[in-house]
């Protein structure tokens, strides 16, 4: 159902196979709500990338559980239809065209052309006049946001952003800043992974700080950052 939460984990956990000692994610619990951009923040190693790739379906827990509107997450589960994400760097046809990448990886999903809705999709991206040339005459900021976009495809609810900013000079940054919040606006979701608290703060209604597979704290992004805790100095000067 529409109404239902974008996404709730309860008790989650993973570890990779022949790291016996250590959780990659530990009884880790978090529930995101419609319209929230929620950053998920954390040094290094802090399990973010395991977290957003079960979430994708991608990879198995160990433990816990997701639902992402109201539906068990396991690799191919139909929901994920629902779910857009950008994971760094997707392969691009440099000699190409930004729209016309984005058009062969649409077909490749075979649904229709019109429910890519890829102008609105391109809109949000704000990549302008530059759609129209070879991806190989593209900045990293644009690549980035030719990422994106391609992830926006169909207009997804939940949309999943692993570390979009990494390698962007601070205008790309806000540039990327812009096309989170612009996404999320009507209702949609976002969550977004970095490991630096200036990048995300501006950006995000909520945040989930993670360390070492768990969670630090969680809430309204101005409560944490007003908390004087401690803890976020280590995370912001990572
Ligand atoms: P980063 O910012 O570096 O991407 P992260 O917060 O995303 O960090 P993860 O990549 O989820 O953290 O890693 C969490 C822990 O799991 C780390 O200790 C990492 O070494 C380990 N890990 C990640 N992927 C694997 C893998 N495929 N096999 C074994 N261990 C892994």
């Amino acid at each position: 159902a529409r109404s239902a939460v974008p996404l709730e984990i309860t008790g989650l956990g993973k570890r990779y196979a022949g790291s016996t000692d250590r959780y990659a994610v530990r009884d880790l619990s978090f529930r995101v709500e419609r319209g929230q951009v929620l950053g998920l923040l954390g040094p290094n190693g802090a399990g973010k990338t395991t977290t957003l790739r079960m979430l994708m379906g991608l990879i198995t827990p160990d433990a816990g559980e997701i639902r992402v509107f109201g539906h068990a997450i396991r690799p191919g589960a139909p929901v994920l239809s629902r779910v857009g994400a950008f994971v760094e760097g997707p392969g691009f046809l440099p000699h190409l065209s930004g729209r016309a990448n984005l058009e062969l990886y649409w077909q490749a999903t075979g649904r229709p052309a019109e429910e890519a809705h890829l102008d609105e999709a391109l809109e949000i991206a704000g990549l302008g006049d530059a759609l129209e040339r070879a991806v190989r005459t593209y900045s990293q900021g644009m690549r980035q946001r030719l990422a994106i976009a391609q992830a926006m495809l169909g207009l997804p609810d939940l949309l999943i952003l692993d570390e979009p900013t990494n390698g962007l000079d601070p205008p790309q940054i806000r540039e990327m800043r812009n096309v989170m919040v612009r996404y999320a606006e009507g209702g949609r979701t976002v969550i977004v992974s970095s490991h630096l608290l200036a990048e995300v703060e501006q950006t995000c209604t909520h945040l989930v700080v993670m360390d070492r597979g768990r969670l630090v704290t969680a809430g309204p992004v101005a409560e944490i950052t007003g908390s004087g805790d401690t803890l976020l100095v280590g995370v912001s000067g990572d």
